[in-house]
């Protein structure tokens, strides 16, 4: 390709919203262009990258077994509403009606279309195990679409599904669809982890997540410092923690005046205590299908609540903010609320399970609680708190670490979640009639793309890896207008093109060190300077994710070349 020609537009402004770097140089280096929040246009170069990442998946996933389809982006709402996720969705789904009123809806993932694909057509244990994919558009009306390819509307999915006669074959399935992921990223040149995921309403016996570690990532993930252990925050466990300090001695049970002391600071100097031995009330407003109400959470003076594990504590669909009009009209007294004699629906973490000697809300203003013993609350313990760094790890004791990180693919174990309700399954050994074991697998293509910038870059620009750049070599003439300079680069770009590789002409009447800012912002792997130096025979190689410069015969550069590239 000559730059000459190519539809390469950079720029020197990055858009006003764009806070992390893959937002910034993705739109300032000419990958893509927003066309309304959370939807972008994909030009040649950030399609290059797709297609490359594409091609990786398709590859591996194909050598595993798998078996590329192509659903419709469309989906009839009469198969969301089988398997019950019409109403659950939430306004992610978007919904809309055609011209003779039928229902449908844009596919944010394609359970309900692959079961349907599969069943009646596969009918008996032998045409089993099956596993399906696809490499597509997926819309989800976010909530707030942001961070560029991160989290947008309208992105590309690899979604696969497959189909078992029975747990253990889903679960060996399971097991090779991690390992062909981690072959993937590693391909990518990305930094990752296997995380233990949420399994959220669904349930389903497991679930993992691969998350790329950044700085700029949404999720947050406990690793163990020792062993293997990883999860996200959303489900990572700990050991029983060990007390700070030694516990307080109480002369007993009593209420206590507490004028306007209300925060878990204020109490703490107050009562001249650790905040470990304080009760922290969160109230939250849960939603659930038919009703909203309050909830009480409880964790510890110097704990975090995590929502998603309170959220699955008690079964809720979303846990929403609460005003404080609505906490004093559920009787609550806010600043003083305790679980003894508590009138609202409460969960308290399950650190805190037995605990004696501690500090509470009276459920009256300006008293506290002291001395309070949970021994005798039964049914009301829950994991809610927040893992944090120095934790102890539920596998090995060691200290955990909380990182950073991007979801990129997620595996989970499905069961008969979709396939029983839209009865699709086959005859076993015995001939009889059941429901399809199935996992599913995902992938976010388009979110790589944004993912591989944030773990490779500088203040200049992308640092593309080899497999993936939108070209590998950059040749950038310095004067174009010099018939030496000129003539030499097209012979060396000719010559590159005829042993396979992806080369790139900047051919551009442009000043040089306009090239050389191009070449360092969209991040090809190497530029070639076609300069001065040919009048001595000599050229240079610049390396980008260095901006080490290599000053070469002309003669030993296609050698050289070749030598990096394989
Ligand atoms: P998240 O927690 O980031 O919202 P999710 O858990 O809802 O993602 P899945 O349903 O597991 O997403 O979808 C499979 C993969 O699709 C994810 O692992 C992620 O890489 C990608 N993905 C999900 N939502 C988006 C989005 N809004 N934009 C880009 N990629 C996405
Ligand atoms: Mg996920």
């Amino acid at each position: 390709m000559k730059f000459s020609n190519a539809f390469i537009y950079t720029q020197k402004e990055s858009p006003k919203e764009a806070v992390v770097p893959s937002h910034k140089y993705l739109v300032k280096g000419g990958f893509i262009i927003q066309v309304a929040s959370g939807i972008y246009n994909f030009l040649p170069l950030g399609n290059r990258v797709l297609k490359k990442i594409e091609t990786i998946i398709k590859e591996e996933l194909d050598s595993s077994g798998c078996q590329e389809v192509c659903l419709g982006f469309v989906t009839p709402c009469d198969l969301w509403e089988k398997s019950g996720r019409f109403s659950k969705y939430g306004k992610e789904l978007l919904r809309f009606k055609d011209r003779k009123e039928n229902c449908f809806v844009l596919g944010p993932t394609h359970e309900e279309m692959m079961v349907e694909l599969v069943k009646n057509r596969v009918n008996s244990y032998k045409q089993l195990p099956l596993n399906l994919y696809q490499i597509h558009i997926k819309f989800r009306d976010e909530a707030r679409p942001r961070f560029g390819l991160l989290r947008g509307r309208e992105f590309v999915m690899k979604d696969g599904y497959s189909f078992h006669k029975d747990e253990k074959d889903m679960q060996k399935e399971y097991s090779l669809m991690e390992e062909t992921y981690k072959k993937i990223f590693t391909r990518l040149g990305l930094d990752f982890r296997v995380v233990d995921a949420d399994v959220g309403a669904i349930g389903g016996s497991g679930s993992k997540e691969f998350m790329v570690l950044a700085e700029t990532g949404e999720d947050e993930i406990a690793i163990c410092s020792k062993c293997s252990y990883a999860a996200n925050l959303e489900t990572a466990k700990r050991s029983k923690r060990d007390k700070p300090v030694e516990p307080p001695e109480f002369s007993g049970f009593t209420k206590f005046y507490t004028p306007g002391v209300k925060t878990i600071e204020e109490l703490s100097s107050f009562f001249h205590l650790h905040p470990y031995y304080f009760l922290k009330a969160i109230v939250k407003m849960a939603k659930f299908a038919d009703e909203k109400r309050p909830v009480v959470f409880f964790v510890r003076g110097d704990e975090e609540l995590q929502e998603t594990k309170a959220q699955n504590a008690i079964g809720a669909d979303e846990l929403l903010e609460i005003s404080e009009d609505e906490i004093r009209s559920a009787g609550l007294v806010p600043g003083f609320i305790g679980p003894f004699d508590l009138n609202v629906e409460y969960i308290i973490d399950i650190d805190l399970k037995g605990e004696k000697g501690l500090i509470c809300g009276a459920n009256l203003e300006d008293y506290h609680l002291i001395d309070c013993d949970l021994s005798a609350i039964e049914g009301k313990f829950a994991d809610i708190a927040a893992v944090k760094k120095g934790d102890a790890c539920p596998v090995c004791g060691a200290e955990l670490d909380i990182k950073k990180g991007i979801e990129v693919g997620h595996i989970f174990q499905l069961g008969t979640r979709y396939s029983e309700p839209l009865e699709a399954g086959f005859l076993d050994e015995e001939g009889r009639f059941r429901p399809f074991v199935m996992g599913t697998y995902g992938i976010g293509v388009s979110r790589l793309v944004a993912a591989i910038i944030e773990q490779s870059h500088d203040e200049r620009g992308c640092i593309w890896p080899l497999a993936v750049a939108p070209y590998q070599v950059d040749i950038v003439v310095s004067n174009i207008k010099d018939d030496q300079q000129r003539e030499f680069a097209l012979t060396i770009y000719d010559e590159l093109i005829k042993a396979g590789v992806e080369a790139i002409l900047d051919d551009r009447e442009e000043r040089f060190g306009f090239k050389m800012k191009d070449f360092e912002l969209i991040g090809f792997p190497y530029a070639i300077i076609v300069g001065k130096g040919l009048q001595e025979g000599k050229v240079e190689l610049v390396e980008r994710s260095t901006l080490k410069r290599l000053e070469l015969p002309k003669e030993s550069l296609i050698e050289e070349i070749l030598k990096r590239l394989s």
